[in-house]
């Protein structure tokens, strides 16, 4: 996990965390009093988007300094941080207040009247929630599904993150997907239904060999792709049938690891798992493989034995290939022939991509399918921080063994 947001790591060392004991701690929350009572005395009520950040020592520091934002009139965004690494009490502290402050409190509106409602309408009401996530849910063995950076709409002054996924923190601007594990817990006729809806309405992009997943990794790097089988063994069994789109991602790009024994295996067997438990006739496959600007013959191999692996697959509803480099001259003319071409070696001369709608579900990542660290906007579009001339993958990666 990320010590904090990439600005604040850029800019270095930040003060201790407060606690309730030591006299400049003392002095530190007298003086918040005071600028707490200006705020409270001036302000007007639903205009102020507060970003509060005091990572705290211990839970009752925690406690107290949040409830002294009580005083506050109505704000229009808030965000409290009380500590760096996540830490459930800690957050819901945070949370309350946030809701609080900004009259979001959910009403206790008494039972839950779902027993009631016919699966059908059940259904349709959950499709509307975090169940379809708005992003092709990237899988990497080491994090699973978890996002790995900030929204960056958590906090106003980007300098510090208050996503509660990574922090002891809650934001009402934070607009980070969670998988909405509630909804499961509900009752075993919510948890079928759940399930249903998670894994047909989103798709899953599997990224075989990503350079981010490996290098963040606290076990060593993976020596052999495993990766395609993983997920599928991974999942809960009766969850397979249900699959409805898959991308698989063969990322940084080189011919010789499609070609290498052990990756060709991985992607052979999960060809046989896919084969024996999904639901082929309503199954839609993308592959997205990176290739360089000018591909040279070798490569072009590589694209092919990883499609001709498929047509033992059984007749699958969509294949999909994105070859990567759309900007070079190359995709334009020979790239999508190309792409064209494969996808008709395995589903017959009939087949047409683009009528089935390849370019129309073509789902944007949660970020890019590289980093989690894209560069940072402000509001008015102006770039505040950029991971090419800041962070090199070296520093990050130090920088991530030193927190651990
Ligand atoms: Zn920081
Ligand atoms: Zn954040
Ligand atoms: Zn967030």
């Amino acid at each position: 996990m990320f010590a904090c947001h990439p600005t604040c790591r850029t800019y270095g060392l930040h003060d201790k965390p407060l606690g309730s004991v030591a006299r400049q701690d003392r002095t530190v929350l007298q003086e918040w009093q005071v600028i707490l009572q200006i705020l409270a005395n001036n302000i007007k009520p639903r205009s102020l988007r507060l970003s509060f950040i005091c990572d705290t020592r211990d839970l009752q520091t925690a406690r107290g300094i949040v409830e002294s934002l009580g005083c506050l009139p109505l704000l229009r965004d808030c965000s409290i941080r009380l500590g760096q690494i996540p830490d459930w009490s800690s957050s819901a502290l945070a949370r309350s207040m946030s809701l609080q402050l900004t009259g979001k409190t959910p009403q206790n509106l008494g039972h839950p009247t779902t027993l009631h409602l016919p699966d059908e309408v059940l259904e349709h009401i959950l499709s509307f929630t975090e169940l379809v996530a708005p992003f092709q849910l990237e899988w990497c063995p080491v994090r699973g599904l978890s996002p790995f950076d900030c929204c960056k709409t958590c906090t106003d002054s980007l300098l510090g993150c208050c996503c509660s996924f990574y922090h002891a923190a809650y934001a009402t601007g934070c607009t980070c997907w969670r998988l909405p594990l509630p909804l499961f817990l509900v009752s075993k006729r919510m948890h079928r239904i759940a399930t249903s809806i998670f894994y047909s309405k989103n798709t899953f992009f599997i990224a075989t060999i990503h350079r981010n997943c490996v290098m963040w990794s606290p076990e060593k790097p993976l020596s052999a792709p495993t990766i395609t089988t993983q997920f599928f063994n991974r999942l809960p069994s009766n969850a397979l049938p249900h699959l409805r789109s898959i991308t698989v991602g063969f990322l940084d790009f080189w011919p010789q690891s499609a070609f290498t024994h052990l990756a060709i295996t991985d992607w052979r067997q999960g060809i046989d798992i896919m084969a024996k438990s999904l639901d082929l006739s309503k199954f839609t496959l993308s592959l997205q493989i990176d290739v360089p600007r000018y591909p040279e013959d070798e490569c072009l191999q590589a694209c092919r034995s990883i499609v001709h692996s498929l047509i033992h697959l059984g007749r699958i509803k969509r294949l999909f290939v994105y070859l990567s480099g759309q900007s070079s001259r190359y995709y334009k003319t020979k790239g999508k022939q190309f792409e064209t071409i494969l996808e008709k070696t395995v589903l017959g001369d009939d087949y047409d991509a683009v009528l089935h709608g390849k370019y129309d579900v073509n789902f944007p990542l949660w970020y890019d399918g590289y980093s989690r660290e894209g560069p940072i906007f402000q509001a008015d579009g102006r770039k505040v921080w950029d991971p090419k001339e800041h962070g090199n993958s070296d520093y990050d990666y130090e920088d991530y063994l030193n927190f651990m």
